[in-house]
């Protein structure tokens, strides 16, 4: 922990002796965890503001004036879906994040092969992947089984790869690979894009920890995927990480119990 503990102390006089009780409470991580939300509301809040105000700016302008000329009232009224988009990404993806750390997203663990699950993701991925000339590879053996929930592994695996697809340059690789160790599996999913500085590493799996933050909201991130896909990870008792791929990009890896 800390070097320094933050304390509450309380001392009463005792009345039968010239003694003193003091009860002291180490309140450390009670203030960090309200330190932590006060954070996160106002995190929340500065993430709603931008896409509140365009709605409403372009709004505005179209009832004023635009409304005259179609083609930039087309052009303001797309500015609008799109932020109204990224709203409903955000709130989507802060429902999913409440309801995972209330522990009610109910995960029904079973022998999932990852193959498929992989493939089906990529699937999800298509257009995505046409659009920027992506070479998409899957290395994984059609008899590798973890025990995991489906569909939270899919979302894992979605995030994950949609990150990778995102990120990577256009004509970038991308790649999953799994293999057995021992009885665990490990799940890979490699990039060759610009990767991710080391100073960096350990944070972003932080609710919206982004290493450029403009990048991220133009690209349309919520920049709360990676800590959904953490918990969802470590609700199923695996461990997630990234590393440098070489010779360049990230390698982000999940480790869950083999089946
Ligand atoms: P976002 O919605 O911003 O993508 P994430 O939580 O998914 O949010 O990711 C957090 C940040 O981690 C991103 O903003 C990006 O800076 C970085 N990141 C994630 N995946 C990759 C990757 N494959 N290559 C490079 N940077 C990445």
């Amino acid at each position: 922990g800390p070097p320094f503990r933050k304390v509450l102390a309380r001392a009463a006089s005792l009345r039968s002796s010239e003694g003193l009780v003091i009860v002291v409470h180490d309140i450390t991580e009670m203030r960090r965890v309200e330190a932590m939300r006060r954070d996160f509301v106002a995190n929340v809040s500065h993430e709603l503001r931008t896409p509140v105000s365009v709605i409403r700016a372009n709004t505005e302008t179209v009832i004023d004036s635009a409304i005259e000329d179609p083609e930039s009232a087309r052009r303001f009224l797309e500015a609008v879906l799109r932020n109204a988009e990224r709203l409903s990404r955000l709130i989507s993806d802060l429902l999913d994040l409440s309801r995972i750390e209330a522990g009610e997203y109910a995960l029904d663990v079973d022998a999932t092969p990852v193959r498929a699950l992989v493939h089906r993701s990529l699937e999800a991925l298509e257009a995505q992947i046409e659009d920027r000339d992506i070479h998409a590879a899957i290395d994984v053996d059609p008899d590798i089984e973890v025990a995991a929930d489906p569909r939270a592994l899919e979302q894992v695996l979605l995030n994950l790869l949609d990150n990778a697809v995102k990120y990577t340059p256009t004509g970038g690789h991308v790649t999953v690979r799994a293999e057995g160790e021992g009885d665990e599996v490990r799940i890979e999913v490699l990039d060759d894009g610009p990767g991710i500085k080391p100073k960096h590493r350990a944070r972003i799996f932080e609710r919206f920890y982004r290493v450029d933050p403009g990048r991220s909201r133009e690209m349309g991130g919520t920049g709360l995927g990676l800590s959904i896909t953490k918990h969802l990870v470590e609700a199923m008792g695996g461990r997630i990480g990234v590393e440098p791929a070489l010779p360049r990009g990230s390698l982000f890896f999940v480790i869950l119990p083999a089946s």
